[in-house]
């Protein structure tokens, strides 16, 4: 099995949460589910790739609110055996000078014609390992600082040696965020001039050639978001394994900075959009940083029977979705029947789970993503007047969902409010805050809503990944001009705008919003079918057709890999 996944040169593909399968929880949001998007279509297109990241056994973590709106966290296990195969090779790091054993299990992600990527999920529950180092590869981003720095180096550090172990030919490693930036202080120490060759008091470690073998994909268009790490901490926790006076030259002076240390050993850096590349170049002067949008996987986000559709009409297009530029010789009705049958699956599920009876002829308005204040979830209830007055004359319903992080009180609050405000709301307009949003759930109320509204404070949308997943469905966009919006809107043909693109200011954004529902977007519903249905056929072809993962898979390929 080994001589299968190890018998060709690789690409290593680095990421903290990879979500490779609906059932296992080794994700957190946007991220992760990327990642997973990346792998499927490396799968498709038969890409040489081997992902490594964590086991992550309890998940991120399971989430339910209680009667008040207060999010409880409880863990998300998943049986790692019953998925993946556990392979012999065991590497061991030094953390706090105590050897923590790091062992590998193969999971082995399917494409849709023969092709499949070796996904590496790194694991410390050993019997070798003390109670508290077993747990590192549990949960996803939790425990303190410290958990996290042993974790970065389970992932860097741990994934690299074992891929030596697994004796993989790696010709280039990208990180995908800046959480496995330790990996290239390995590689620091592994590629060397030789001695003799270096003028005394000059330092042995070939920068070039480490360059050269490194990407690094950017996330975070917040200086705040980036991983730093004190230098005391990370002599406490690293002092065994890193050469500090090395590490300091790339990662910064005062404290360790992951981002910095990925941008100063990658010849290859990019943004996940335009605006993303832009403001990232703003924020690291002096660094050549390329745009690479983002892209969502077609076969997986696309719903069953709108895929069945495209393959009767467009045979192929799940491999080269380009082909949906001709979605327009399916009949518009047969496309929007099948629209509706998603809106019924999102309606049925949510009336079982919840109570609360929504209706098939209102418009949908789904919101779902992780809570966290720059995504403002509250924009849309800034003025409850307006809002009720806007749905007297032209009634919605509306979709709630999302985590906020464990140590995230703001984004706490925020379903609290969102909870507090669907039962104040309840004679007006039916609100529905669904718990514990995943990709199951994403799938079907992507699919299932009528529009799909994202109102971030602007530019703190790196790229945004949900909007895609509901253009493609020829579910409309309403949302903020930041990220890949910026890119994918053509006002009144793929969507509409909120806003302009000049810094956001909340009521400005928030009048915006609600003019474009009352004026534009919800009498186009209600009494212009034909132009709504051309619309999410637009959507479709012009949308769906690039905001795709195997267009970012080829970019990546032509122009971060060979
Ligand atoms: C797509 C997706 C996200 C990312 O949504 P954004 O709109 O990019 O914030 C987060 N969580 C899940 C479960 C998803 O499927």
């Amino acid at each position: 099995m080994l001589a299968q996944i190890n018998n060709m040169p690789r690409v290593a593909y680095f990421s903290m949460e990879i979500a490779f399968h609906e059932a296992i929880p080794t994700y957190s949001g946007g991220l992760g589910v990327l990642a997973g998007d990346a792998m499927f279509s490396a799968a498709d297109l038969e890409l040489p790739i081997v992902a490594v990241t964590l086991a992550s056994h309890e998940g991120y973590f399971h989430q339910s609110l209680d009667g008040d709106g207060r999010q409880q966290e409880s863990a998300e296990n998943w049986n790692i055996a019953e998925y993946a195969r556990s392979l012999d090779a065991k590497v061991c790091v030094h953390l706090e000078g105590e050897k923590v054993w790091v062992g590998a299990w193969l999971y082995e992600l399917k494409g849709h014609m023969n092709g499949c990527i070796p996904i590496i999920l790194l694991d410390t529950d050993l019997m070798e390992n003390s109670e508290p180092n077993k747990a590192l590869t549990n949960r996803l981003y939790g425990g303190d600082e410290r958990y996290r720095l042993k974790q970065e180096a389970i992932l860097g550090i741990g994934g690299e040696r074992m891929l030596q172990a697994l004796s993989f030919t790696v010709i280039r490693y990208h990180m995908n965020e800046c959480h496995s930036a330790l990996l290239v202080s390995e590689l620091l120490k592994r590629f060397r001039f030789n001695e003799a060759d270096v003028r005394e008091g000059e330092t042995t470690y070939n920068l070039p050639r480490v360059r050269e073998l490194c990407c690094f994909t950017t996330h975070t268009p917040i200086e705040a978001g980036h991983d730093r790490f004190s230098y005391e901490l990370v002599t406490e926790v690293l002092e065994r394994e890193l050469e500090l006076d090395v590490i300091k030259k790339f990662a910064g002076n005062d404290n360790l900075n992951m981002t910095r240390l990925a941008m100063n050993c990658s010849e290859f850096i990019n943004g996940v959009a335009k605006k993303h590349a832009d403001v990232s170049r703003d924020m690291f002067p002096g660094y050549h940083i390329n745009a690479i949008t983002n892209g969502v996987h077609p076969r997986r986000w696309v719903c069953p029977e709108l895929a069945a559709l495209f393959d009767d009409y467009l045979p192929g297009w799940c491999h080269e979705t380009e082909l949906l530029r001709n979605v327009d010789v399916i009949p518009s009705q047969n496309i929007w029947q099948v629209h509706q049958n998603a809106k019924q699956v999102l309606i049925n599920h949510v009336n079982r789970y919840h109570g609360v009876l929504l209706d098939l002829e209102i418009p949908i308005l789904g919101f779902a993503r992780r809570m966290t204040s720059y995504k403002r979830a509250d924009l849309l209830f800034s003025n409850i007047d307006t809002l009720k007055r806007v749905a007297a004359r032209f009634p919605f319903q509306i979709i709630l969902g999302g985590k906020a992080h464990p140590h995230d009180d703001e984004g706490k609050r925020l379903i609290e409010q969102l909870h507090s405000l669907s039962k104040e709301l309840q004679y007006d307009i039916k609100i529905v805050f669904l718990e514990n949003y995943d990709i199951a759930q994403a799938k079907m109320i992507v699919a299932g809503s009528d529009i799909w509204l994202n109102t971030p404070l602007r530019p703190y949308e790196a790229s945004g990944t949900s909007g895609m997943k509901a253009a493609i469905n020829g579910v409309l966009n309403l949302s903020v001009l930041d990220g890949w919006w910026i890119e994918g809107c053509i006002e009144g043909q793929t969507g509409w705008a909120i806003g302009s693109e000049s810094p956001s200011e909340n009521g400005k954004d928030a009048l915006s919003l609600y003019q474009k529902l009352e004026h534009i977007v919800l009498p186009t519903y209600y009494e212009k079918k034909n132009d709504w249905l051309k619309m999410m056929i637009t959507s479709i072809q012009k949308n769906g057709t690039y905001f795709n993962s195997h267009r970012m898979m080829r970019r990546y390929v032509c122009e971060a890999y060979l």
